[in-house]
């Protein structure tokens, strides 16, 4: 039989919002069957991160959120041969010498 007397439900915590969630036994399984690793985010940020890589979205190097770079920003960013941001908008926003004059 399955060797599901050794396994316990498991409180992870998610690498993107910071919170705890429960790794169940029963999804312990249905990923070791899969040989997937071990979930790092909760359910609400899977689902998020699912959504965003439909979405051609990218999580921010500085707060972990997701956010999409629509495709005008990358034409914009790759036509001034710049790199493609990889913070999301409000963390650029944040950063007072980044000095982007809009107007
Ligand atoms: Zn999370
Ligand atoms: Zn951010």
């Amino acid at each position: 039989m399955l060797e599901t007397s050794a396994l316990v439900d498991r409180e992870l915590r998610c690498v993107a919002c910071g919170s705890t969630f429960m790794f169940k036994v029963g999804e312990q399984i249905f990923f070791r069957d899969r040989q997937f690793t071990n979930p790092i985010r909760c359910r609400a940020c899977r689902n998020q991160a699912r959504q965003a890589r439909q979405a051609d979205a990218r999580l921010c190097s500085e707060c972990s959120a997701t956010w999409v770079l629509s495709a005008a920003d990358a034409g914009w960013f790759t036509s001034r041969g710049l790199h493609l941001p990889t913070r999301c908008a409000s963390c650029r926003r944040s950063r007072k010498h980044s000095a982007v004059k809009k107007d």
